[in-house]
């Protein structure tokens, strides 16, 4: 079986790496074969919405699944059509993700604690936004914005002029500022039948917009019965099929929900060597149909991303039980080009022990809670 998979970037490859032992095949589409996946798999290179490439991922394979979100829906939906060729995970959870007004709206209609958000698509609409909001606030691009990019905070009555300059030509959303004491994600896997298995929850360390580090199982069980809940409503509402995220902000003990992503996720990479089925075998599994896998964690996970420049291999690997995944990226600031995951036998030795290397790795980091 083929499976197909737009975007081949370093989670297209880690899904290739854990579908071959099952053998599975892979095919990719991407603007370059010059990629994370394409070291491991073909790839069909040209534009993610090139109709006859869409086609011929459709015809060569019997599931089509994507490695980022910012694709096009409809022209994947019509490169499916009239194929017996599947789209996993759906098209209309896709659809919601991509939007934060929409990701936000079906927060609201699935009951699950978000932050209070406004549309603004005028300079008069923010004004109104930040009345009725209040400030700060962080007014974000509704689409194509991640690692923080695309989006500004807003403090005071001046700052507004200078974040409209910024990003007012695009679609808004107005968000209130939450002062989150950490921020927390989960993952879970939902497979073609409907059965549901979710990963303990992930705490995690962001700088400057990027993740850096996360550590897993985070002990929170008021707060893991809480993100559990909202994730399976969210699977159950799509009738979903693969992974799916949901990243929160921790404050007063209460989960807010800030977005969602359809797809493996950056704070599930400690799921390759830290849990009993990695999120990215679990995901190759459901949307082939497959059993899924036990999400129980192995130990004491702590996964640190290598941004920006990659530190040199002896350096990473002396360090004892530290593995090591090279994405094989251009360095570039802000980049991820790599990361590295220790198990460690307790929560107190992993988060002494991820400390220490992220230091001496970075030793400049102003991190986040
Ligand atoms: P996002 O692209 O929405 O994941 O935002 C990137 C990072 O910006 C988050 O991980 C938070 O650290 C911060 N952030 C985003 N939205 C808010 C908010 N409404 N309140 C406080 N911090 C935020």
């Amino acid at each position: 079986m083929t499976i197909g998979v737009v975007g081949a970037g370093q989670l297209g490859a880690m899904l290739a790496l854990s579908g071959y032992p099952l053998g599975l095949e892979f095919l990719f589409l991407d603007r370059s074969a010059a990629t994370p996946a394409g070291r491991f798999a073909p790839v069909l290179t040209g534009e993610f919405t090139d109709p006859a490439l869409l086609r011929q991922l459709a015809e060569r394979c019997e599931v089509i699944s994507f490695d980022w979100e910012n694709i096009s829906v409809p022209a994947l939906r019509a490169a499916t059509r009239g194929t017996r060729t599947r789209i996993a995970p759906p098209l209309r959870a896709l659809a919601a993700a991509q939007d934060r007004l929409s990701e936000k709206r079906t927060f609201e209609r699935l009951s699950i604690p978000t932050t209070r958000f406004a549309a603004v698509d005028s300079r008069a609409a923010l004004d109104a936004a930040i009345e009725r909001i209040g400030l700060p606030g962080v007014l974000k691009t509704r689409r194509l914005g991640y690692d923080g990019k695309g989006q500004c905070v807003l403090r005071r009555s001046g700052d507004r002029d200078r974040a409209w300059e910024q990003i007012g030509g695009a679609p808004l959303i107005y968000e209130e500022f939450v002062p989150f004491e950490y921020e927390l994600s989960i993952i879970g896997v939902r497979g073609r039948r409907g059965e549901i298995r979710i990963y303990p929850l992930n705490r995690n360390l962001h700088a400057g917009g990027i993740l850096h580090l996360t550590l897993a199982p985070w002990h929170a069980p008021a707060l893991l019965r809480a993100a559990a809940a909202s994730l399976r409503r969210v699977l159950e509402a799509f009738n979903y099929v693969g992974v799916l995220a949901i990243e929160f902000f921790a404050h007063r003990g209460r989960l807010i929900a800030n977005e969602m992503a359809p797809r493996v996720h950056n704070s599930g990479h400690w799921t390759i060597e830290g849990a009993c089925t990695s999120q990215f075998e679990n995901h190759v599994r459901a949307i082939t149909g497959l059993p899924l896998g036990d999400t129980r964690p192995l130990g004491h996970a702590a996964m640190i991303n290598l941004i920006g420049r990659m530190p040199p291999r002896p350096a990473l690997l002396a360090e004892p039980g530290l593995h090591l995944h090279h994405y094989g990226k251009e360095p570039r600031p802000g980049r991820k080009l790599g990361h590295c995951t220790l198990v460690e036998t307790s929560a107190r030795r992993r988060d002494l022990r991820a400390r220490r290397l992220l230091r001496r790795l970075y030793p400049q980091l102003p991190l986040q809670p």
